[in-house]
């Protein structure tokens, strides 16, 4: 799509936007009196109108009915409440429902996954991972190789960027994936990468991967809500993420994870249960000997966070109203419109710099922008122009626009102000 520098025109995108209403949807966080242009939905995605009636719905619920509400709600029984994301997650992540389930949250996901799919031997022990992953990620990784009494140093694989690259190669991940060949228990990846923004090539990591007999697992905290995935058709051994980035389920909102069907109906396989994972038809029977559900569902443990629940519910409807593959055709569009916008103010690469990749096939919503003369400053003047973007050590600003609530006005006004501070 051919952009334009102008306020106009960004203003023209916005009246074509077969979409644009679903702002109205949300709540915009307030500066001075007027809407903030809002870019990190990759970190706390905004809170949609729908949620304080779904939450209302379930307080009103354990009001009237007591514990009978697990039972006998009229709308959503507790007791089932795990089953009504489940079409909608399945549909984000590109499984089918069996193959998904809500529960906990993602760090600890990451590790009931890592129960049953790193699982080392004396010799195939590794797991790889991307450098500079999200730290609870690598603490996960760290704790989960030392509970094997292993050398983590021997067993932790990291791949970095080339000298002078900021994003990985795809042909480097898969080349150090048969390097290590036999000796590679877990491919641990994220999907999009939190720093720079990079979507990793899922299915070329899977297909390494087992190419060299290891399993294949995806942290898919910011790429779920964000780009279509596949995980099914792909082979995805297992993935999580969390649902308060691009999913808009609230602070601390629940987790959700993937495991692909090919290691359902196996009871035997390695996990970390509890009375919610058990068998439906004896969960109550209180009796000894774990018996998983078939599926994802084998994995929980814990009887569901209702309440976080309801918010995710509310928040997935407008997914499921809209759908994904909609919302990334906009997102293509947004966000390359900014890169535009960023690439036409002709700065230096010392002072400003894209590190996200190119490709719109390379990057979900984020931009990452590497500041190295004064980016602390800029972070400074978008935050008191009421730009809400984030800032991560030492000089990157993370600027996420959103389909379902931003605007092109949002990203031609960002860009504005960028301007304005760095060219003084
Ligand atoms: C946001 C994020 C987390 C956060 O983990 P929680 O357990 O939800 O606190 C973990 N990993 C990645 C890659 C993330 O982006």
């Amino acid at each position: 799509m051919q952009f334009e520098n102008s306020l106009e025109f960004a203003q023209n995108l916005d009246q074509q936007d077969a979409i644009k209403s679903l702002r109205n949807e949300f709540l915009i966080p307030q500066h001075k009196g007027k809407d903030c242009i809002y870019l990190t939905g990759n970190s706390l995605g905004l809170q949609s109108r729908n949620i304080r009636k779904y939450i209302d719905e379930e307080l009103k619920t354990w009001a009237t009915l007591g514990v009978d509400g697990h039972f006998h709600s009229e709308k959503r029984p507790w007791y089932d409440y795990h089953k009504f994301s489940k079409q909608a997650l399945a549909d984000l992540v590109g499984g089918i429902p069996s193959e998904v389930i809500a529960m906990n949250n993602l760090s600890s996901n990451l590790h009931f996954m890592m129960v049953s799919f790193y699982r080392p031997t004396s010799k195939r022990f590794k797991v790889i991972m991307e450098a500079g992953a999200f730290p609870s990620d690598m603490y996960a990784v760290e704790s989960q190789i030392k509970f094997h009494n292993i050398d983590y140093e021997k067993a932790l694989v990291e791949i970095a960027p080339r000298e002078g690259e900021h994003t990985l190669r795809t042909e480097d991940i898969v080349e150090c994936i048969k390097e290590h060949g036999d000796e590679v228990a877990l491919v641990l990846f994220g999907g999009v990468q939190y720093y720079t923004g990079q979507l990793y090539d899922l299915e070329a990591i899977v297909s390494a991967g087992h190419s060299v007999g290891a399993f294949v697992g995806f942290d898919l905290a910011h790429a779920v809500g964000n780009v279509p995935l596949k995980l099914h058709d792909i082979g995805a051994d297992f993935a999580a993420w969390c649902s308060y980035k691009y999913l808009n389920s609230g602070p601390g909102g629940v987790s959700g994870i993937f495991v692909h069907e090919r290691h359902h109906n196996q009871p035997n396989i390695p996990r970390f249960a509890g009375w919610w994972g058990q068998d439906e038809q004896e969960r109550f029977q209180m009796k000894k000997g774990f018996k998983p559900m078939p599926g994802a569902d084998g994995w929980q443990l814990s009887n569901v966070n209702v309440i976080s629940s309801a918010a995710h519910l509310a928040a997935l409807e407008i997914f499921q109203r809209v759908g994904i593959k909609t919302l990334r055709e906009k997102s293509i569009k947004l966000t390359g419109f900014m890169e535009f916008l960023l690439n036409d103010l002709r700065l230096e690469k010392e002072s400003l710099e894209i590190i996200t990749p190119e490709n719109p096939e390379e990057r979900g919503c984020q931009l990452s922008l590497l500041l190295k003369k004064n980016g602390r400053q800029v972070f400074d003047e978008l935050t008191n122009e009421g730009v809400i973007v984030d800032w991560r050590e030492p000089n990157v600003i993370r600027a996420s626009p959103v389909p379902l609530y931003n605007t092109f006005s949002d990203v031609y006004h960002f860009v504005q102000i960028i301007k304005k501070s760095i060219i003084k």
